[in-house]
């Protein structure tokens, strides 16, 4: 899922928990189960991935990637200055974790079979689906979670 739609999850679990024991689990587990509902967010060559162990990040998904962050934390902004509570950081933080996880790729904790073993996993439980299907998907979820914002704020 783009990140956009992770941190809309996010900044909604910090406001629907005032716990940060329940906002932390909740939130990072919302990531895996919002990567499983089809999607598309830029055509990384998952196969490949999952067979050699070597991602090769396109150009093109590298600048979705860097809109779809740029963007993220903006709305992230925007809500947080309205409501000033900073479980919204929170929620947002772990909701995005399990994708912060994967810049250790470029890391020396690349080398470590529990961490490989865990971005097969997070590549594996990703449902692509065509640019079309994939953005209408995340479009309706956007509008549908920025509706939910609004009820809770
Ligand atoms: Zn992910």
């Amino acid at each position: 899922m783009l990140w956009i739609i992770h941190t809309l999850i996010g900044i909604i679990i910090g406001l629907l928990f005032n716990n940060p024991f329940i906002i932390i689990p909740v939130a990072f587990l919302s990531h895996f189960i919002f990567d499983a509902i089809p999607h598309w967010d830029g055509d990384f060559d998952k196969k490949r991935f999952e067979k050699t162990g070597i991602a090769k990040i396109k150009k093109s998904v590298f600048i979705i990637r860097t809109i779809d962050m740029i963007f993220s934390m903006l709305l992230l902004a925007y809500f947080f200055y309205i409501t000033k509570n900073n479980y919204l950081l929170l929620g947002v933080f772990f909701s995005l974790l399990p994708d912060f996880i994967k810049i250790g790729y470029y890391g020396i904790i690349n080398k470590i079979k529990f961490f490989k073993d865990y971005l097969i996993f997070h590549s594996k439980i990703q449902k692509e689906t065509s640019i079309l299907k994939g953005l209408i998907i995340q479009i309706i979820f956007f509008l549908l979670l920025i509706w939910i914002i609004y009820q809770l704020i």
